[in-house]
């Protein structure tokens, strides 16, 4: 069985330093004997360098990155600088992204090919708006987003790294409309069969996918008794210690 995997996306919070490396340690010091469960954080990048001189056993990823590895892009960040800082994971197409920052499915499909390179594992976050969802494009719209957004990516850079891809309904984001388990496994397993058809079966066992979208303590374990979810991507709840330690204890028990 795959180790469940439980990923904090910060956002643009918390507004200190100070509180970061709080709220990292509170996680660290809460997950200490936890051996069954992966837990990864993914802070801004400004407070990385201080969360990885703390040696962790909290993993580290970052929530975007850039599609080349240097040059002259202005305020970007590359793969290359994360893979050498010692980063693992990198959020891509998060739906923030594409409503504030106008990124399209082929412009995602390009860093996940530039993450992929470095060997760092893409988070690729697909999900279908409310009037997507309103008028049935759900299937074919997350069949889209998989097509355009990793059809740069070869089998055989797949093979090396993992991929993990992220279910996250974009109505279920931040709003406390949390998706309807059966609803979320459906998606998983629709997104697990193209998998399989695209590159490989071995690829489709091994990619980790999980929800994301409201998921907080209480609702975590009708997740739980799905099959076939192989852990969350948490909003709100990863930036307050307690509800975040308490959706990784249902988790691992
Ligand atoms: C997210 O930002 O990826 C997310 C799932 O947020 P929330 O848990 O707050 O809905």
């Amino acid at each position: 069985m795959k180790k469940p995997i439980i990923i904090g996306n910060w956002k643009m919070n918390p507004e200190s330093l100070e509180k970061a490396e709080k709220l990292a340690l509170d996680i660290e010091n809460g997950i200490k004997n936890t051996q069954n469960v992966e837990v990864v954080i993914c802070p801004p990048f400004v407070y990385f360098s201080e969360l990885r001189t703390q040696n962790l056993r909290l993993k580290v990823g970052a929530q975007n990155c850039h599609f080349e590895n240097k040059g002259a892009y202005t305020g970007e960040i590359s793969p290359s600088m994360l893979k050498n800082l010692g980063i693992d994971y990198v959020i891509l197409g998060h739906s923030e992204r594409r409503q504030h920052f106008g990124e399209t499915d082929s412009l995602i499909s390009k860093k996940i090919k530039a993450v992929i390179n470095v060997e760092l594992t893409p988070i690729l976050c697909l999900g279908e708006t409310s009037e997507q969802r309103k008028n049935g494009q759900t299937e074919n719209i997350i069949k889209k987003q998989l097509e355009i957004c990793l059809s740069q990516a070869s089998y055989s850079k797949l093979r090396t790294p993992n991929l993990i891809v992220a279910y996250e309904p974009v109505w279920a984001i931040g709003t406390g409309n949390v998706c309807k388990p059966e609803g979320a496994l459906k998606i998983i397993k629709m997104v697990r069969d193209w998998i399989f058809n695209k590159f490989s079966k071995e690829i489709g066992d091994k990619v980790r996918i999980l929800y994301g979208g409201s998921v907080d303590s209480k609702n975590v374990s009708g997740f739980l008794d799905k099959k076939g979810i192989d852990g969350f991507l948490v909003g709100g709840a990863s930036l307050d210690s307690g509800e975040f330690l308490e959706i990784i204890k249902k988790v691992k028990d």
